[in-house]
């Protein structure tokens, strides 16, 4: 049977259920995409991929935040790699508040993890040309 995440408690219920046996919430059904909470997997993509731009922001309908890193280039990356962790342990909201209705820890760990080796291999890279720099100069 086809089933639907309870988008109040996220429990899964039937997808033709119009209330949610484990919470009592009635359930909306319509699928119009402003009452749409953001995907989890998209927001984790633009963020990582366009972060910069605060793509991930305006995706999320968070604008006026989302201008501000587009002009800091995601306040140098800082910025943009707290939201993209924050999206990684669904921590992030969207405009109106709303956490990701199909957030998956397994994922969102799996590709935190994988988002700490560019990072390491870019920390090796800048202590490499830093002791490139250094030795020359202590011999
Ligand atoms: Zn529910």
């Amino acid at each position: 049977m086809a089933t639907q995440k309870c988008p109040h408690c996220g429990a899964e219920i039937p997808a033709d259920a119009t209330r949610c046996y484990v919470c009592q919430e009635w359930i909306t059904q319509n699928n119009t995409n402003e009452n749409t909470p953001p995907e989890f997997l998209a927001t984790l993509l633009f963020a990582w991929f366009l972060g910069c731009f605060g793509i991930h922001r305006f995706y999320t309908g968070n604008y006026a935040t989302g201008i501000a890193q587009l002009l800091t280039l995601g306040g140098c990356g800082i910025w943009t790699y707290i939201d993209f962790v924050m999206i990684c342990f669904n921590k992030f909201k969207d405009a109106q508040g709303r956490f990701f209705s199909d957030y998956n820890p397994n994922v969102g760990i799996t590709i935190f993890v994988i988002s700490l080796i560019p990072l390491g291999l870019l920390l090796i890279l800048l202590f490499g040309i830093y002791m490139a720099v250094l030795i020359p100069r202590l011999v």
